[in-house]
């Protein structure tokens, strides 16, 4: 294959994904022989979009920075891939669309007791939208890489895919699929908190009472946090069952497979990840695949889960 020019760009993220781009270093000669990178806000200075075969987009929708942006990004790659869960699902800025801009604004610049001279941002920062949303909200992607970070493993294959000329693999799998810790039946009667106790290192994290998100995200990833000792915490996104399936919500279906493992009922479990909602939906609540899910309800989970704090009625 000829040379390929690249361009990248980062919206409304942690940068995380660009760090990413920049850890795959020599690797990404084995699949792609000639890259020229031209702009890239990690590597070099170029501010503008010169025409280029493949765009790489990392981040969410959140500003009218991030819709200009990615338009120019459109205008400019033949190939643009959703480079990472922020910009598939909106990733955790997604937690944004709880509140209104303006109550945002007010948290961070007025509200803060750790700013001295509190004021308002001034004109040249670019507005904020609405609500945030993925980047296939502003224009057409070809391809979408989840992952926080996308993993280098999915990143060859679908790089590869491109080069031949083919679909790359979509896996159905969930992380539970590479996870080695046995799932078996529990007497644990209560749900723990992620920081509380020391699980032992074979067991699946649900049946010793943890909400680990194993079962309901999506591998690209090779399941490296219950490797470590770490409950899932769904930074993929959700598998397509979850995604695709209207009736399939994160929480039923984690409460169906713990409550079969232990003896926590399954009404409490759902009311548990309802009360935990912007950890449980943290990468995927801004995408309209789970947001317009019938029984998805997050603003009232967690008005719920603010009246019973403001009634100080929290366990
Ligand atoms: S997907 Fe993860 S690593 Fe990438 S920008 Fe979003 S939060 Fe950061
Ligand atoms: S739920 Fe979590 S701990 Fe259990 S098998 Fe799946 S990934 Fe592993
Ligand atoms: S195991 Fe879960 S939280 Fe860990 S990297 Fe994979 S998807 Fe993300």
């Amino acid at each position: 294959m000829s040379e390929i020019t690249v361009n990248t760009e980062w919206l409304s993220d942690c940068s995380g994904c660009h760090i990413a781009i920049v850890d795959l270093h020599e690797k990404i000669l084995s699949v792609l022989q000639a890259v020229k990178i031209q702009r890239c806000p990690v590597l070099t200075d170029v501010k503008g979009y010169p025409k280029a075969t493949l765009g790489l987009v990392s981040g969410a929708i959140r500003n009218e920075h991030d819709r200009h942006a990615a338009l120019e990004m459109r205008k400019a790659c033949d190939i643009v891939i959703a480079w990472g869960s922020c910009a598939v699902f909106g990733g955790p800025a997604g937690a944004g669309n709880i509140h209104t801009p303006a109550e945002i604004a007010r948290a961070v610049y007025l509200d803060n007791k750790t700013t001295i001279s509190a004021h308002p941002p001034s004109r040249e920062v670019s507005p904020l939208e609405s609500v945030v949303s993925p980047l296939d909200s502003a224009i057409e992607v070809d391809l979408y890489l989840p992952g926080c970070p996308p993993h280098p493993l999915f990143v060859f294959e679908a790089l590869s895919a491109l080069v031949e000329g083919r679909a790359p693999e979509v896996s159905r799998r969930s992380v539970c699929a590479k996870c080695k810790r046995a799932m078996e039946k529990s007497e644990v009667a209560e749900i723990k908190p992620h920081s509380e106790g020391i699980p032992n290192s074979e067991q699946c994290f649900l049946s010793q009472g943890y909400t680990c998100m194993g079962s309901v995200t999506i591998d690209r990833c090779l399941a490296p946090c219950p490797a470590n000792g770490v409950p899932c915490t769904g930074c993929a996104g959700a598998t397509m069952q979850v995604l695709t399936e209207p009736n399939r919500d994160i929480r039923t279906e984690i409460a169906e497979r713990m409550s079969r493992l232990t003896r926590i009922p399954g009404e409490e479990i759902v009311a548990a990840i309802e009360r935990g909602a912007k950890s449980h939906y943290s990468y995927t609540m801004a995408s309209s695949m789970i947001c317009r899910k019938p029984t998805f309800h997050i603003e009232k989970w967690i008005r719920d889960e603010e009246s019973a704090y403001e009634a100080g009625n929290l366990s």
